[in-house]
């Protein structure tokens, strides 16, 4: 097993891995990112990023992830393309095991984010890639000129519809209660679309088809209904990506972990940054300010100057 050991290691190349990383280059420590998919993380994925400062016209997702990728390059730092498997976190020498290496550090920030939550219900596993799809920038062109469904009441399933409004003909959007969680601009445009029909009060019992997404059984205001639909869209919420630190790191009840201020963990020289931790606004904006406060306390604990 090869073995590479670093100042600072972190896990994850979102906004809260990206600018941990950036933070830590500036202020002299050899940093490496663990990144799985692309750097930007899921915000990659994501349409429009239209509530950081200092874009007024907003920015596409892919080209904020661009954009991230091109500032490390400038500090040089290494982006690894391998998913963290394994952690060993309690001695001094912190280690992560990827792709058949131990990645060593001094200090690790954990800046793994989150990944969507699933309905589980029948088809779902099937009919994943066939229909089923937790990713609107991804999979919408397949949709043009279809019949789809999303699932969801909060800001993901308002904005992703406003997306995919763009491509399908009729979009279903089914909510399990009567009311979104949604923020109020985006209600207001998703509502305004005619296009868009509100299932409120509704959830979804099966995801049927042969090979792919022909309909969905709901319970509709108590009744069984069959909606004919060709791809169903799920945006009911996210969780934490921390099932392979194991029993490693404290985790609240839902998985998160949970961090001081300092983003410190229970363990010294263990950060947590951005959506992967317990706290209350999970934003580009706020993942970015972790990433920061992690590396800062870590250069700080480690003794060299910012
Ligand atoms: P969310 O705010 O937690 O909303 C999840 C929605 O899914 C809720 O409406 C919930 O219903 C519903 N739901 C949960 N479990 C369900 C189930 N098993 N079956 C059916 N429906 C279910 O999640 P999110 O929309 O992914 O947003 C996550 C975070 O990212 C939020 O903090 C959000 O503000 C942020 N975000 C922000 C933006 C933006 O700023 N533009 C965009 C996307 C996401 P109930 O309402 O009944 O609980």
């Amino acid at each position: 097993m090869t073995k590479l050991l670093y100042d600072l290691v972190i896990v994850g190349g979102g906004p809260a891995g990206a600018t941990a990383a950036l933070y830590g280059a500036r202020a002299g420590l050899s940093v490496v990112v663990l990144e799985k998919m692309l750097l930007g993380g899921e915000i990659v994925s994501t349409e429009r990023l239209d509530n950081y400062p200092g874009f007024p016209e907003g920015i596409t997702g892919a080209d904020f992830g661009q954009l991230l990728e091109e500032q490390l390059k400038r500090w040089k730092v290494p982006v690894k393309k391998v998913v963290a498997e394994q952690v060993s976190l309690k001695g001094e020498v912190k280690k992560v095991f990827a792709a058949g290496e131990e990645i060593a550090g001094r200090a690790v920030i954990i800046a793994t984010g989150t990944v969507p939550a699933m309905l589980n219900v029948d088809g779902e596993q099937t009919l994943r890639g066939r229909g089923v799809s937790y990713c609107a920038t991804c999979d919408a062109a397949f949709f043009r000129g279809k019949e789809i469904a999303v699932v969801g009441g909060g800001d993901a399933a308002l904005e992703e519809t406003l997306f995919l409004a763009r491509f399908a003909t009729k979009i279903y959007l089914i909510h399990r209660r009567d009311a979104f969680r949604g923020v109020k601009e985006l209600q207001e445009r998703v509502l305004a679309l005619p296009q868009v029909e509100v299932l409120w009060n509704t959830t979804v019992q099966k995801i049927a088809g042969e090979r792919k997404v022909e309909a969905l059984a709901l319970i509709q205001d108590g009744r069984e209904r069959n909606l004919p639909v060709s791809g169903v869209f799920i945006y009911i919420g996210r969780q934490p990506n921390t099932a392979f630190l194991r029993d490693e790191l404290p985790l609240d009840e839902g998985g998160y972990i949970i961090t001081n201020e300092n983003m410190e963990t229970a363990l010294p020289l263990v950060y947590a940054a951005g959506d992967v931790r317990l706290k209350g606004l999970r934003q580009v904006i706020t993942a970015a300010a972790d990433g920061a406060i992690a590396a800062t306390a870590a250069v700080t604990r480690l003794g060299v100057g910012i």
